[in-house]
């Protein structure tokens, strides 16, 4: 039997406080934390338990835009009025994933740090650089359906699951955190990490630091014309084999103004090329165009074997997110 403290602060500083000591872990919807503790894959000393505090709205940002809280559940995320509207691209992702009963318990700081679904990383026998650093990546080699063709290392070749932060890397969005040396704000490009020698780091956030809200700048005027595409198994309750969000501003004559693409289930981190997106602006939108820039996002694409369809699903999941965003099918 494993000894567990629970604290249940009542406001922000007293959370930080609790969560600052080695051992202590912040626990929001607990639906993927709770599945790792059962697997032993993560054995925390203290949960401080982040549901008291006022951080669970939508609030206007001070640049037009809106803020996200932490503790607001991905459920009220993706129905609440100014996303649905504004950001239809978040609400569509959001939806795209696991269950009702899930997205009603889940939120959205729990859903940008939840953990890969690599196999061999909730099976605590094998070896694993990301559960325990050193002892090497059984995947490499193994059963490869789920992992990355994008940005793996040689220490490991896991993806990041979330469909919310594929649309939250296409909005630009920003992560506001707090910690003991005060608030920062990381560009949503800069929050997921690759992999490389240090697995087992997914993100930037720094050891005590806690998500508090997701900032969403002003919504382009082409938000709506915005499409999330998933690949997946089953056709729900079913984690991303290949995702694509694009958005896409044409102009009257069909020009591309502006395009962004981010990708999910591909790599460790939501995956975008800003080159293959700059390669489409002032050109005639067609389904030539669009493959020139999906052959940009996936030139540096290497399949580990079982997952090598991912690089032709990909490709053609781009060229069909870009038609549909631009209302070209
Ligand atoms: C069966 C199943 C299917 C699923 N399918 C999908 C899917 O298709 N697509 C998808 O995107 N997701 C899917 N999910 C994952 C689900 O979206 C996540 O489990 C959920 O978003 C995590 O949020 P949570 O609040 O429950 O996090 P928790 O489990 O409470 O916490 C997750 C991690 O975040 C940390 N944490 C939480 N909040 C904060 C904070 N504010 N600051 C700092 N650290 C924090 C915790 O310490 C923990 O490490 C699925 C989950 C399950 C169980
Ligand atoms: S791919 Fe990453 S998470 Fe999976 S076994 Fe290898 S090191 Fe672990």
């Amino acid at each position: 039997m494993n000894p567990l403290r629970y604290e249940f602060p009542a406001d922000l500083p007293s959370a930080l406080g609790a969560s600052a000591g080695a051992g202590c872990m912040p626990i929001a919807g607990g639906t993927n934390l709770i599945d790792l503790m059962k697997e032993r894959v993560t054995q925390p000393g203290t949960l401080v338990d982040l549901n008291q505090l006022a951080l669970a709205q939508v609030e206007d940002g001070p640049d037009g835009g809106v803020l996200l809280g932490a503790l607001m559940r991905n459920a009220d995320t993706a129905y609440h009025p100014r996303v649905r509207t504004e950001y239809p691209l978040l609400s569509q992702a959001i939806l795209a994933g696991a269950s009702p009963q899930i997205r009603n318990m889940a939120s959205n700081g729990g859903n940008l740090l939840q953990r890969t679904r690599c196999h061999y990383f909730y099976d605590v026998d094998l070896a694993c650089n990301k559960r325990n650093p050193g002892s090497g990546c059984a995947a490499i080699g193994g059963v490869t359906r789920q992992h990355a063709i994008l940005g793996a290392s040689r220490h490991c070749i896991a993806t990041h699951p979330s469909d919310m932060c594929v649309a939250l890397a296409a909005l630009e969005a920003r992560v506001h955190v707090s910690g003991a040396d005060g608030e920062r704000v990381i560009a949503f490009a800069d929050f997921h990490r690759l992999p490389g020698d240090q697995p087992e780091q997914d993100t930037t956030l720094a050891p005590g630091e806690l998500i508090t809200h997701i900032a969403l700048p002003p919504a382009p005027q082409f938000a709506a014309r915005s499409v999330y595409l998933k690949f997946r198994d089953r056709a729900s309750y079913a984690f991303a084999l290949v995702s694509v969000a694009a958005m896409l501003d044409l102009a009257d004559d069909g020009t591309v103004r502006e395009a962004r693409i981010a990708l999910g289930g591909v790599a460790h981190k939501p995956w975008r090329v800003p080159a293959a997106e700059q390669v489409l602006a002032g050109q005639a939108a067609s389904p030539a165009l669009f493959s020139a820039a999906a052959d940009l996002i996936l030139a540096e694409a290497v399949g580990q074997g079982g997952n090598d369809f991912k690089i032709p699903m990909a490709h053609r999941a781009v060229v069909r997110a870009l038609m549909q965003a631009g209302g070209l099918t």
